[in-house]
């Protein structure tokens, strides 16, 4: 479908514009610059209103996207807003629906009754919906916010790296073929027209590519019956499991669509990778990393900065670095440098115990700033260096 515009001129210098595309509807309203936008089922995925940045997650919690600065250095953060505070902003949508539908071609109608349907009772519903089919979507990696996920395991066949959070509230689990088949139309059903707003498929939890090569291929093959459109996929991966599988494995399952998948390397210093508890080698990354390549799959890259503080940060980065010119990346490949601000006690412990102090925030950017300018050197524009931001995560 290509995209319909139309503009209803109020005044002189009043109008709104509603904007019909093939996987989403936004409502612009001038002189203000308030911007709605809404999936093909009327679910509310962000607005931009009064010069604020707000995001709609599918378990219904609103987020208000703020950035700050200190010193010269740009920071973002996010902050919860509670539906009552949000209740208003979405009404004065409705109300622009309300009151000029009428002056639209049909093509809107659909789409915009959808959009009024979804009162805050059918939010709060839908949030239900998505609740009871999925467990919490901890992360994803920063190019994959818009992906479609499918929960084919549960939770992190490893889970005990100090820093990290995502998958404490689960055990593993690979979900059975009923399970998944089960998961598929659920996920179908919920996201109806709404799914057009996804652009590929990504494979969770922590790493899904733990599923043993056979049982893989045949989830694979389930979920483009069920999604035919979608023809890229993704997934984490991690060393202990990925190099059960060989080169032709990945060829496979690269000829099923996976695409890129993204390997949580930490840090190219073994010392700081057992503080970490994260007991992988630098030669088990070198091989999977050759493995992946060779059978045709992109990887990204991921680096902890600020782990371990100011005790490793020189040995990190130049750790990292070394281990970096021992990994093929070219074009399509990524390096992420996660910045690690947000910790929780088991980690907060373990730097108290070394006696070794949490960096601040301008800390660990300047050491990534610092990583990044060392990797734009080395790469040029081949390989994507990015920072991510955990917390800007939001599904
Ligand atoms: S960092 Fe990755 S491997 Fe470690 S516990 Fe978290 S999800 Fe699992």
């Amino acid at each position: 479908m290509n995209t319909i515009i139309e503009k209803v001129q109020l005044t002189s210098d009043k109008s709104i514009t509603f904007t019909l595309k093939e996987n989403a509807i936004n409502i612009f309203e001038e002189p203000q610059n308030n911007l709605w936008t809404f999936d093909l089922e009327g679910r509310l995925v962000g607005m931009f209103i009064d010069n604020k940045n707000y995001r709609r997650t599918l378990n219904n919690k609103y987020y208000l996207k703020l950035r700050f600065i200190i010193g010269e250095e740009h920071f973002r953060d996010i902050k919860q807003i509670p539906i009552d505070e949000i209740k208003p902003l979405i009404e004065q949508s409705h109300i622009l629906i309300k009151n000029n539908q009428n002056r639209l071609p049909n093509v809107f109608h659909t789409p915009l009754a959808k959009i009024l349907k979804m009162n805050s009772i059918f939010l709060q519903n839908s949030a239900k919906e998505f609740e009871n089919i999925y467990l919490p979507i901890s992360i994803l990696p920063p190019d994959q916010y818009m992906s479609l996920v499918i929960q084919m395991t549960e939770g992190c066949n490893y889970n005990q790296c100090t820093f990290c959070n995502f998958y404490r509230d689960r055990p593993f689990k690979i979900k059975s073929t009923d399970d998944l088949v089960l998961h598929l139309s659920k996920v179908k059903s919920f996201f109806g027209e709404g799914i057009n707003l996804h652009k590929s498929i990504f494979l969770a939890d922590a790493n899904a590519l733990a599923v043993p090569q056979k049982r893989l291929v045949s989830g694979l093959e389930l979920i483009h019956n069920k999604f035919p459109q979608f023809n890229d996929y993704y997934s984490f991966i991690d060393v202990f499991t990925g190099l059960k599988k060989s080169v032709n494995d990945f060829k496979k399952l690269n000829k099923l669509g996976i695409k890129r998948v993204y390997l949580g390397v930490e840090s190219g210093n073994s010392d700081l990778m057992l503080f970490l508890n994260k007991h992988q080698l630098n030669k088990d990354i070198i091989e999977l990393t050759h493995n992946l390549k060779k059978g045709g799959i992109n990887v990204g890259i991921i680096f902890l900065v600020g782990a371990g503080g100011n005790k490793y940060s020189e040995k990190h980065l130049l750790d990292s670095i070394k281990l970096l010119e021992h990994l093929p990346l070219d074009k399509g490949d990524i390096i992420y440098l996660s910045e690690l601000y947000e910790t929780n006690s088991s980690y907060e412990k373990s730097m108290a115990k070394k006696n070794i102090q949490l960096p601040t925030r301008q800390e660990i950017r300047q050491w990534s700033t610092e990583f990044k300018s060392k990797l734009k050197k080395q790469y040029s524009k081949n390989v994507q260096v990015s920072v991510y931001d955990i917390n800007q995560f939001f599904y």
